[in-house]
Parts: structure tokens; C-alpha cells; sequence
């Protein structure tokens, strides 16, 4: 940016100090002597002198803020026209030279300022002007006595003496302001060329039409590119003409805020290129003059791209990719309407929590496609066993919500779940394979459970949550207690996870001992937590909490690293170490077991042997096949399988025959009363016989008396395990009492 010039001085400003003494004493001197003239009883002579002094005050406070030259012309006029009224009122002369020669600086002002309708005001002044002079001539010419001459000859001297200093005011402002027509001109000239070049260059589509009718008086490359057309389809042509408007209406809305406003910013609309092809566009204007008509400068960009990115960026913030279904978010937004409805008109809704019994299976049996495929399946089945006005969405990967406004009561909203649920009793078929797939649903109510839908949506999430734990493939009603139960689950889980990091885990060991010889066989990892402030949680309570979700995967992986851990430090102490058998959870019977395995026993480096698994009947009969090809790795690679808890469920040793078990553990049930005679013992010598039968060895658990020892002994249990030997210890102690080396 170029500076401003520094403020012109003007000319003569050097005379401006003794001028200043002029005006001075001249002031001072007509002020006195027309004050005098007053005084003596001469009022017109003594009003000219004051009014003349008045004028010397203006003319030095137009001196004083620096302005010498329109000063000292407005001095000399007034002196001028002080002696032409002198004139006037002494001898009745008339003199119209002062008023020509205020017309004469009002035209000089007016040719600068160059307005049309100005210039003819100052022709007819000048005119006047010219006229006054002539006057005052005629005055000179036919003077009737010499000293009124002489006044008028004065006051034409002064008049002259204010034009040349006026005069000069004119000339130099002429001047400079011509000088800054130059520039400006020039630099115009310069801004034009580059305009040009902006113009045509520009990435952003750019025209110029008439504002009137929209007829195209140039158009840049990047709009030509944007439209696909050619210059000379565009060129002379109106907009509408060339067809680019969605709607006519547009234009119109355009060029009616241009009229109104003179500029438009950031117009969405739609455009059409010659292609027909519709564009989501932003179009821009300004009102310009071209040649004296108003013409329209504007600026299109193509913004269907980021239009589309933002509707879809829009759609997956509230929508769930894979099903389309509104995802969370919106199904919270739809509850709140729905419960502000049912509010206002005293209805009821429905929330359906429906949640997939073991979709984790589903997803490592018959892969992601195929668990995708089945979610898109099940939802589709929903979709048709609720109501029209109701709303699906997927709140989690194997979860649904139902929001139904069709409902009436409890008695529908339950009808509704298990119409939901009956939709899962066909078979899903992907690729040609079948799965069987189940729901557990929770169901909560408006108004009855809670007219708030945050909480709804936490109720029935919580009931559903609840009957998976207790019973999947049901459906419950939320119950206050829930709520609490599940806090408290949810509580236990977190602590768990966080003492799992912390060391607050540790295991204990429960020795199995041969009833024959009576030396140790075998050792049970047992593990036992102490939270610092709910203190010994039980095993009992905190596995089955850890059971209902991937935590006792991670749980289950520490057991067994930790009790290689032990095995490996016995083994440097020099112990006699027997096999110690560590308990496994459902979900660790996962293909990736085997491997789990012989990372812990590597590390240790241990021998697999010197490890055994007890697993439940529940955790082989869920799937048989997968998991009899698990268990086959296992026992392949040297660690024992035992069957823990036998007797309580389904006591079926069918199955087992087919899998790879080296060891029956009874389950303490039928130990307690043994002693006392009665079924019992027939039934531990039934499983007896049979185990037996298959090469398998016999555990007894939970022996607590010598009795209990004598009457399994007598069965013919081969390994007793139980209080009555010893409760589970430390490893230190274990080692002390049962390892000796
Ligand atoms: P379990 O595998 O049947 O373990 C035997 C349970 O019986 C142990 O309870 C043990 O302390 C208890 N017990 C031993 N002798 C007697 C006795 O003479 N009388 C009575 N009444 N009880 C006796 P614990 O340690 O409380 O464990 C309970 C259950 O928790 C275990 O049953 C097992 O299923 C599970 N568990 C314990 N540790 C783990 C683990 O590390 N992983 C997994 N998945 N489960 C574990
Ligand atoms: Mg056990
Ligand atoms: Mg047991």
C-alpha cells in the first residue's frame, strides 16, 4: 500500500505571519473607528466599519487554521464591499461587480467539482459576473465627482486583489486535483489490467451480465469448465436461455436481493450444466456499473461434493452404517418426542431392548460377512413384527431397540417383545449355512417404569442384560432391583479389571491326593481377590461377573500365566511338582486356547504336562464339535483335561467318550452325605464304573470328614479333594507341606 501524501500547504503560506499584523491592525482600527462613528450619531458609517471589522476577524480565523489565501480574498472582498456600501449609501452608486465576482469563485469551484447541472449554474453566475464588472467600468467611465471614483476605482483594485488571491486558491487546487486525476487514472488503468487478469485466470467461476435480463457480457475459463460449455454458446446470451437455472425462481430471488441490497453472499441453490447434470451450488453476486448500466459481477462454486460429504457425515452421526437404522444418538432424540407425546395426550411407549445370545460365537464360527449378513436378516424380521409408526435402531453390534407408540399396556408391550423374539425362532441362512441364533429382550414402560428417556433406554437395556445373565432367550420386565443389581456388577467389573492391573489377584492351591497311596497327585488353582474396600470378593461372584464379558478372557490368561509362573519357581526351589489344574471359563474355549497355553508354559518354561484343565459339562455341550477340536490341541500338545463338577448337570457321559478327558471330578453334592448311606453312594459308584469304563480317573471333591475319605475310598474314587486333606493355600505353604523335594 502506498503512503498518503504528506498535507499540501497551499501557496504563499510565508506571507501568512505579516499578513496576520495586517489583518491586525486593520481590524483593530475599523473596530475603533466604527465604534466612534456610532458614538458621534453616524450609525451607517459605523455599522460598515463594524461589520468590516467582523469580516477581518473571519478572514484572520481562516488565516489562523491555515487557509492565507481564501483568508486574504475574503478580506479584500469585504474591504470591496465595504466601500462600494459606502458608495451605495453616500452617492446611491450600485456596483454588481462584488456579486460578479462571487459568481466568478463559485464557477472556478464548480468546474472542478465537473457536475453537469453545476456547470450551467455557473455559466448564468458567470454571465452575472461578467455584467457586474461592465458595471463598475461604466461606473469609472462616467464618474460625477473625482473621490466617488476614486472608491470605486479602490474597490475594483480590491475586488482584483481578492481575485488573484482567490485566483490562486483555484489554480493550485486545479492543479492538484488534476495531478490526483492522473494517478488515479493510471493507477485505474494498472487495477484494470489486473482485474482482467484475475478475472480470467480466477479457479472460481466467474461472469459478468446485465443485471436486467441476465444476458452474459463475459464469463471466465473456470466457469466455461464448471458448466461444460463454450464461450460463444454463452456470450450474448442470457442465463435462462442457456439453461442453467434449477428453478426460475432463483434467478429471480437472485437478482431481487442484488436490487434491494446491491450484493448477494453464499446463495444455495441448484444449477444445471449443459449436460443437464444438476450441481449443488453457492452463487455470489455484486452490483457493478459497466458503461453507465447496472451489470451483475458473480461467483459460482460447485459444492455438491461437500454438500454430499456433509449429509453423509450427518447420516452417520445418527445413523448406523451397516443396517441404515437410526443408531443410538437418534434413538435417544426419538424417545424424547415419543415420551413428550405420550406425555401430552396421556398415552404409553414401549422400549424392546432385544439383545443376540452369543453373536460373538456367530461372528468366529461363520465369520464377520456372515454375522453381518445375519444382523441385516434379523433386522429386517424385526422390522415386520412391529408396528408402523414404531421405531428400530441399533443401539450396539448385537443390540436392537423397539420403540413402539402402538402399545397400550404392559400386556402389549410384552406381546410386542415376544413377537420380536419369535421372529429368531427360524434358522438364519447365510451361504448357504445355518445358524441358529437367539435374543434375550428387556422391556421397560412409559409412564409406568419412568417418564424420563434416558432412564427408559437404561431400563430396558438393564432388564435385558439382566435376563441374559440369569436366563437368555427370555424376555423380562424391568424391576427397580435390577437397576441396583446391575450398578453393583457393573461396579465389581470395573474394580475387577483395575485390580487385575493392580496385583490384588493372587492364586491358592488345593492339593488332590491318591487314595491309595495317600500321597499328593494333583493341585487346584484356585484363584482369591481382595479389593481394598469390599475386601475378599468370592471367587464365585467375581468369575461370574468377569464370565459375562471378555474380562475373563483376560482373567483367565493371568490365572494361567501365573500358576506356569508358580510351577517354574517350585521347579528352581528344586519341589517335587505333581500337575497342577487351573478352572476354565466358557468363553476361554476358544480357538485361540491352544495357543494361550503354550505361550504361558513357554514362558515359564514348564512343561505342558505339568499343567491341567478343568472344564464344565455346560461349556462342552454349547458346542460340541468346535470345542472337541479345541480340547484335542490341548490334551495333543501333553496337558491333562478333567470334567470339574460332575453330577449336577446334565450327567450325561454320552459325550464324553468322544473327547480327549483323562480325569472326573464329583461334584461336592453327592460327597456330603455319602457317609450317611442312602442314593448317593449309588450313584458315585454308577459314575464310578462308568468313568472307569471309559479309562478315566475319579475325583472326589469336597471331602470333608474321615468318613467322607473311608466311604469314597470304598466307592472306588481314585483321588479325594477337600477340607478334610486341606483347604486351598498359599504356594509357599503348599510347597512347605506337600512338595517335598
Ligand atoms: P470348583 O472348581 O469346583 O472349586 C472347588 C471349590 O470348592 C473351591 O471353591 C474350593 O475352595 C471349594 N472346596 C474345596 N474343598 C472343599 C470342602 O471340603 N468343602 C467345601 N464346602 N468346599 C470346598 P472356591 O475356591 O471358592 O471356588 C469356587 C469356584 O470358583 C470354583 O469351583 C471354580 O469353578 C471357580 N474358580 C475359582 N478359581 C477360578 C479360576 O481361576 N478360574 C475360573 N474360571 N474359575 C475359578
Ligand atoms: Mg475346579
Ligand atoms: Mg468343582
Amino acid at each position: 500500500m502506498s503512503r498518503a501524501p504528506a498535507p499540501d500547504p497551499g501557496p504563499d503560506e510565508s506571507l501568512a505571519k505579516p499578513f496576520r499584523l495586517i489583518l491586525l491592525t486593520i481590524g483593530t482600527t475599523l473596530a475603533v473607528v466604527g465604534v466612534l462613528y456610532l458614538l458621534s450619531g453616524k450609525p451607517r458609517t459605523g455599522s460598515v466599519g463594524v461589520s468590516l471589522a467582523a469580516t477581518t476577524v473571519v478572514a484572520w480565523g481562516l488565516l489562523e487554521r491555515g487557509r492565507f489565501a481564501i483568508a486574504s480574498g475574503v478580506f479584500f472582498y469585504a474591504l470591496a464591499l465595504g466601500l462600494l456600501a459606502f458608495l451605495w449609501t453616500g452617492y446611491g452608486v450600485r456596483d454588481y461587480g462584488i456579486l460578479g465576482y462571487a459568481a466568478l469563485l463559485f464557477a472556478g469551484c464548480v468546474f472542478l467539482s465537473a457536475r453537469a447541472y453545476w456547470g450551467l449554474a455557473a455559466l448564468v453566475l458567470a454571465g452575472v459576473g461578467a455584467f457586474g464588472v461592465a458595471e463598475l467600468a461604466g461606473v469609472v467611465r462616467n464618474s460625477f465627482s473625482s473621490h466617488v471614483t476614486a472608491l470605486s476605482l479602490t474597490s475594483l483594485l480590491l475586488v482584483l486583489a481578492a481575485s488573484a488571491a482567490g485566483g490562486r486558491v483555484l489554480m493550485h487546487a486545479m492543479r492538484s486535483s488534476a495531478a490526483r486525476a492522473r494517478e488515479l487514472s493510471g493507477a485505474l488503468g494498472d487495477s484494470e489490467a489486473a482485474l482482467q487478469r484475475v478475472f480470467r485466470s480466477s479457479q472460481s467461476a466467474l461472469s459478468v451480465s446485465r443485471l436486467a435480463d441476465g444476458l452474459y457480457l463475459d464469463v471466465n475459463d473456470a466457469f466455461l469448465g464448471m458448466f461444460g460449455m463454450r464461450r460463444e454458446q454463452v456470450i450474448g446470451r442470457t442465463s435462462t436461455e442457456i439453461g442453467i437455472w434449477g428453478d426460475p425462481r432463483d434467478r429471480e430471488r437472485f437478482v431481487q436481493v442484488l436490487r434491494e441490497r446491491r450484493v448477494v453472499r453464499d446463495l444455495d441453490l441448484r444449477l444445471h450444466r449443459s449436460s443437464g447434470e444438476a450441481m449443488e451450488c453457492q452463487l455470489s453476486g455484486e452490483v457493478l456499473e459497466v458503461g453507465g448500466e447496472p451489470c451483475v459481477l458473480s461467483s459460482v462454486a460447485d459444492v455438491t461434493a461437500r454438500r454430499s460429504a456433509e449429509r453423509r457425515a450427518r447420516f452417520l452421526s445418527t445413523r448406523d452404517p451397516l443396517t441404515g437404522l437410526p443408531n443410538r444418538v437418534l434413538a435417544l432424540d426419538r424417545l424424547q418426542q415419543a415420551v413428550e407425546r405420550a406425555r401430552r395426550i396421556g398415552a404409553c411407549v414401549a422400549l424392546v431392548h432385544v439383545g443376540i445370545d452369543r453373536f460373538k460365537a456367530v461372528n468366529e464360527s461363520l465369520g464377520h460377512d456372515a454375522g453381518d449378513a445375519v444382523l441385516r436378516e434379523a433386522v429386517a424380521r424385526i422390522g415386520h413384527a412391529i408396528g408402523e409408526g414404531d421405531t428400530l435402531a441399533r443401539v450396539a453390534g448385537d443390540e436392537f431397540l423397539v420403540i413402539a407408540q402402538s402399545v397400550r399396556d404392559a400386556a402389549d408391550a410384552d406381546r410386542l417383545a415376544h413377537a420380536v423374539m419369535a421372529t429368531f425362532d427360524t434358522p438364519f441362512t447365510v451361504e448357504g449355512r445355518t445358524a441358529r441364533v437367539a435374543c434375550t429382550a428387556g422391556v421397560a414402560l412409559c409412564p409406568d417404569d419412568s417418564t424420563e428417556a434416558q432412564a427408559l433406554l437404561r431400563q430396558a437395556e438393564s432388564a435385558m442384560h439382566f435376563g441374559k445373565a440369569a436366563a437368555p432367550g427370555t424376555c423380562r420386565r424391568f424391576e427397580p432391583a435390577m437397576a441396583e443389581r446391575i450398578r453393583d456388577q457393573l461396579f465389581v467389573e470395573t474394580s475387577l479389571r483395575q485390580g487385575l492391573a493392580a496385583g490384588e489377584l493372587r492364586l491358592l492351591y488345593q492339593p488332590k491326593f491318591d487314595l491309595k497311596t495317600g500321597r499328593v497327585a494333583g493341585l487346584e488353582a484356585l484363584c482369591r481377590w481382595t479389593h481394598p474396600e469390599l475386601g475378599e470378593v468370592h471367587p464365585a461372584r467375581f468369575v461370574a461377573i468377569a464370565e459375562q464379558s471378555d474380562l475373563i478372557r483376560e482373567l483367565g490368561r493371568w490365572v494361567l500365566a501365573e500358576c506356569c509362573a508358580q510351577v517354574a519357581r517350585w521347579r528352581r526351589e528344586g519341589r517335587a511338582v505333581v500337575p497342577v489344574a487351573v478352572n476354565l471359563s466358557a468363553r476361554q474355549l476358544a480357538p485361540d486356547l491352544p495357543g494361550i497355553i503354550a505361550d504361558c508354559v513357554r514362558a515359564a518354561a514348564i512343561e505342558p504336562s505339568d499343567l491341567e484343565i478343568e472344564v464344565t459339562e455346560g461349556m462342552l455341550i454349547a458346542n460340541p464339535e468346535a470345542t472337541r477340536r479345541v480340547l484335542e490341541d490341548v490334551a495333543r500338545a501333553g496337558t491333562r483335561i478333567v470334567l470339574d463338577d460332575f453330577g449336577v448337570g446334565y450327567s450325561s457321559l454320552g459325550y464324553v467318550k468322544h473327547l480327549p478327558l483323562q480325569g472326573l471330578k464329583i461334584d461336592r453334592t453327592f460327597v456330603r452325605d455319602i457317609a450317611e448311606g442312602g442314593n448317593d453312594g449309588a450313584i458315585v459308584t454308577a459314575i464310578v464304573t462308568l468313568a472307569h469304563g471309559l479309562g478315566l480317573r475319579v475325583v472326589a471333591e469336597g471331602v470333608e470328614t474321615a468318613a467322607q475319605r473311608e466311604a469314597i475310598a470304598r466307592l472306588g474314587c481314585d483321588e479325594g479333594q477337600g477340607y478334610h486333606f486341606s483347604h486351598p493355600v498359599e504356594g509357599a505353604e503348599v510347597a512347605a507341606r506337600f512338595l517335598s523335594p
